[in-house]
């Protein structure tokens, strides 16, 4: 075939279009509610948006440092230490990125060789295998499976698959809790088993923690249908960094962001800490990627680290309320959910729905979601192409509660009204 016909290499043709664009554009053409890509449709704190604008005002609009202005830097150090402990020297262990996906994508190709291996949790963050890709690595998933019952059940990692997954090319651990789409944060036990065999097998670990303070309170203590307000008291499920565990500080490459915890997913402030030899490693990468980003915007974010962490107490609050109003609405109608501990997503079941309305059982969540909009006028986002097995993950469907309660209700209103 000719290079112009078909320009793009080889190993990133798997990555022309992603299923968000598909989706979003059903969407925006059949006027459908957009439970697909998440992203929150309300605004993040006002004293924060405020100290952008005035950045602006006040010239800080040319090339940061590299790293990330100091002050972010230093915010960031302080926000890890008074949350979890982890004490990173600002100057050496702090690198500032555009979104937590530039960090991941400039971990990756700063860490591993062509050929090596990179292990992920599956369903995966689109991101990873198309990082992977780019940097002539090979991805090796580790499927997250439901367990327990799935109105309190979870996704669970299985320690076990997790070690038979290495081989003499592994070179990272890919990890991400909270997890998207699952909503699982992995227990003590699970980062234990993580940690046992990046050590044992001399691994570095990447952890993606963008979701690090958006965990809720686990089931739904009064029963189903009673979603709101049951688990009040409740304390939300800890959210634990595998960097703290014994002996992972040293090879542990922690990666969070502004967007998800600001709700500000435009602004692509991100930062990965760790070891400052690592550290190091990934700054050489970025500073041919994208130098730097987002001048303004990083003041602002370092002004939130430091003030607003009651505003962010309240976006949990709310999120786990916005959840189980999701949860319970899928459940009444007719989809089979695993209550999430966290993140913007739920993860359904959608065969019990299919059996119900006598549908060809074959259906799959491609088709289910690519003739939703037209059915009922809302759009969800398929599995399948978040497994290396699309079989795997046929039946799954993934819809985002980071929306305005209104649109929920709505939302739920269509699906329970629909005809499969
Ligand atoms: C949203 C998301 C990201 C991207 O973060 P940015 O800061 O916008 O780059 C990374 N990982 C996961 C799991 C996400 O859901």
């Amino acid at each position: 075939m000719s290079s112009m016909t078909e320009p793009l290499v080889r190993r990133l043709r798997p990555f022309t279009s992603t299923i968000f664009a598909e989706m979003s554009a059903l969407a925006v053409s059949t006027g459908a509610i957009n439970l697909g890509q998440g992203f929150p449709d309300t605004d993040g704190p006002a004293s924060m948006l405020a100290a952008a604008q005035q950045a602006i005002a006040d010239g800080a609009n040319q090339y940061p440092p590299g790293p990330g202005i100091p002050e972010l830097r230093q915010a960031i150090a302080e926000a890890r230490l008074a949350d979890y402990g982890q004490r990173f020297n600002p100057d050496t262990e702090v690198l500032v990125t555009v979104g937590a996906t530039e960090a991941i994508a400039a971990a990756v190709l700063a860490l591993i060789e062509p050929g090596d291996e990179v292990i992920v949790l599956e369903p995966f963050y689109d991101s990873y295998p198309a990082a992977v890709a780019m940097a002539h690595g090979v991805l090796v998933p580790v499927r997250l499976r439901p367990c327990g019952d799935p109105a309190i059940g979870r996704f669970a990692l299985d320690p076990q698959a997790l070690a038979d997954a290495v081989t003499d090319r592994t070179r990272l651990i890919l990890l991400n809790s909270p997890h998207n789409p699952t909503g699982t944060v992995l227990t003590h036990a699970e980062l234990a088993a993580v940690a046992a065999v990046a050590i044992d097998r001399d691994l570095i670990v990447v952890t993606d923690e963008v979701y690090e303070y958006l965990t809720f309170a686990d089931g739904d203590a009064a029963g189903p249908g009673t979603g709101d307000g049951a688990a009040d008291g409740a304390r939300p499920v800890p959210h634990l960094p595998i960097g703290t565990l014994p002996g992972m500080a040293e090879r542990t490459l922690t990666v969070s962001s502004a967007g998800k915890s600001f709700n500000v997913t435009g602004w692509k402030i991100g930062w990965v800490c760790g070891p400052a030899p690592l550290v190091a490693a990934v700054r050489a990468v970025k500073q041919f990627l994208t130098f730097v980003g987002g001048a303004p915007f990083q003041p602002a974010v370092a002004g939130a680290l430091r003030t607003e962490r009651e505003w962010v107490g309240g976006l949990r609050k709310s999120l786990q309320d916005k959840r189980d109003r999701l949860c319970d609405g899928l459940t009444a109608a007719g989809f089979e959910v695993v209550r999430p501990q966290g993140t913007y997503f739920v993860v359904a079941d959608i065969r019990p729905m299919l059996r119900r309305a006598g549908s060809a059982a074959d259906t799959d969540g491609l088709t289910f979601c690519r003739t939703l909009p037209d059915r009922c006028g809302v759009v969800a986002v398929p599995q399948q192409v978040f497994y290396a097995d699309p079989a795997a993950g046929a039946h799954f469907v993934r819809f985002a509660f980071c929306k305005r309660d209104e649109v929920i209700d709505e939302a739920v209103r269509r699906l329970a009204g629909s005809s499969v």
